[in-house]
């Protein structure tokens, strides 16, 4: 499960210490799913990326599966990251220049050769329904099918947690729904975790629990 404490995140800035977070405690067991909404600015990517363990907060404790994964040395956090996290942005942030199989084959190049994970990615590739796009590279996508792509390639190493940053905010509605269909296909039956930030109100009534995050904390709606 994700176990999250009264995680607070400050940055210094020049005008003095900006609160982002003043006191976040996200509790979510193993198959949930959660929509966090909320104004831009009020730290929804700075939240994301810490569950995520892109970086600390500034206090407060943060457990995935019983683990905490800030006292990880650097490339011990990068290995657990590697394998528990996948992460969806609003980009694609797909490499120009690999083909969306490549693409999707990324996550599983770090540490030991799979040799299981050419057949994985094919299949996660058919199960967003790009089999016949394997060979294409990013320029050749749609920017829907694009997003597939990015959500192929965050599930490769079979995560524990799915983070999406505003996943459908540069589709258009029509495409949007279709990657809001795909992520609540791919989590159902799942034990994963996904967490969904939105802006969307449709996108955001398609999981289990809604929060807001507003003056640094997070409110249930
Ligand atoms: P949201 O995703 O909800 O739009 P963010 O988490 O991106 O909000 O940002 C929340 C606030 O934190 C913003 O005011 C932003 O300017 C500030 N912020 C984010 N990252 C940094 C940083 N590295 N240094 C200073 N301020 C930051
Ligand atoms: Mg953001």
């Amino acid at each position: 499960m994700l176990d999250a404490r009264a995680i607070e995140k400050s940055f210094a800035t020049r005008s003095g210490t900006l609160t982002v977070l003043a006191g976040v405690t996200l509790q979510l067991e193993n198959g949930a799913s959660a929509a966090i909404m909320g104004p831009s600015g009020s730290g929804k990517s700075t939240l994301l990326n810490i569950l995520g363990t892109l970086e600390p907060p500034t206090s407060g404790a943060l457990q995935i599966d019983g683990r905490d994964p800030f006292t990880l040395d650097n490339r011990e956090l990068g290995v657990f990251r590697n394998r528990t996290v996948g992460l969806v942005f609003q980009d694609h942030h797909l490499l120009p220049q690999c083909s969306a199989l490549e693409n999707v084959l990324l996550p599983t190049l770090a540490g030991e050769a799979d040799p299981a994970a050419p057949r994985r990615g094919r299949e996660l590739l058919e199960r967003v329904g790009l089999a016949d796009r394997s060979d294409h590279r990013p320029a050749e996508l749609s920017g829907g099918e694009r997003q597939r792509v990015a959500i192929a390639r965050a599930l490769v190493n079979r995560p524990r947690l799915l983070l999406a940053d505003e996943p459908t905010g540069n589709l258009d509605r029509r495409t949007a729904d279709r990657v809001a269909d795909l992520l609540v296909e791919l989590h159902a039956g799942s034990d994963l975790i996904l967490i969904v930030v939105t802006h969307s109100e449709t996108l955001a009534a398609r999981f289990a629990q809604r929060w807001e995050l507003a003056d640094g904390r997070l409110e249930r709606q």
